[in-house]
């Protein structure tokens, strides 16, 4: 975290202890990427985009994919969420974003290549949260499925926004496994800096009609803090062991 005396208070009040998560040949994970699209990462690329370069949003592109290459070289499962929106549909309080069919609504150029892999599940998700975008019409989760179906003991979360649409799927996740709806799984662990946020400083929004204050290391903070609140386990590296 960058430090400046607010985040400096905030990480006395609010200690985060992060694990390291060393990946082990004999634990079954699955490895779930959320929003690592261009209407939230590429720079420009959309209303929720960052307009300049963010280190923050840089590292956790590089850290996703880092995680890709790993998980797809030993065939291990990928489930990408994916904001993807009807243009009738609002998602309050945000503008029109990552409408279905736009490029907004596309992986981050460094993750496109998922798109053709046979151990990566894409779903395109109209809502937050990516459990409960999951649902389909008939009832039935293609989340949960997937996590019976490649009988997922841990599962690895990373992407954007650490405590906006990460959260929301990781708290419904946690219920849904209280409730035994995600047998066998185990752990719910989120990768911190696999993970990111968005950054609208108050400086900025108190000038702004739109919008209201959301700086980038609090709320990064926050999401992470109210993950662990839930049961989730943070860790701050991912180690991969040699073949
Ligand atoms: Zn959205």
């Amino acid at each position: 975290m960058v430090s400046s005396p607010i985040t400096d208070l905030l990480k006395n009040q609010l200690p985060l202890e992060q694990e390291t998560l060393e990946l082990s040949e004999n634990v079954r994970y699955g490895l779930v990427l959320v929003d690592i699209i261009n209407g939230f990462c590429t720079i420009g690329a959309g209303p929720l985009a960052p307009a300049e370069h963010n280190q923050q949003m840089s590292d956790m592109i590089n850290e996703a994919e880092r995680l890709a290459r790993l998980f797809c070289e030993k065939k291990w499962p990928i489930m990408a969420f994916i904001d993807s929106h009807h243009p009738d549909v609002p998602e309050h309080p945000y503008p029109p974003h990552c409408l279905a069919g736009s490029e907004e609504s596309n992986l981050v150029s460094a993750l496109r290549w998922l798109e053709e892999e046979s151990s990566v599940t894409i779903r395109r998700k109209d809502c937050y949260d990516g459990f409960i975008g999951s649902i389909q019409n008939d009832g039935s989760n293609v989340f949960v499925d997937w996590v019976k179906s490649n009988k997922i003991e841990s599962l690895l979360v990373v992407g954007v926004c650490t405590d906006i649409c990460v959260l929301d799927f990781v708290c419904s996740t946690l219920s849904a496994k209280t409730r035994g709806f995600l047998s066998p799984l185990n752990d719910v662990v989120v990768y911190s800096n696999g993970c990111a946020t968005f950054d609208f400083p108050v400086e900025v929004a108190q000038t702004s009609k739109h919008g209201f204050a959301h700086p980038q290391e609090i709320m990064h903070h926050m999401g992470l803090y109210m993950a662990k609140e839930r049961g989730a386990k943070i860790v701050s590296s991912v180690l991969a062991r040699g073949p």
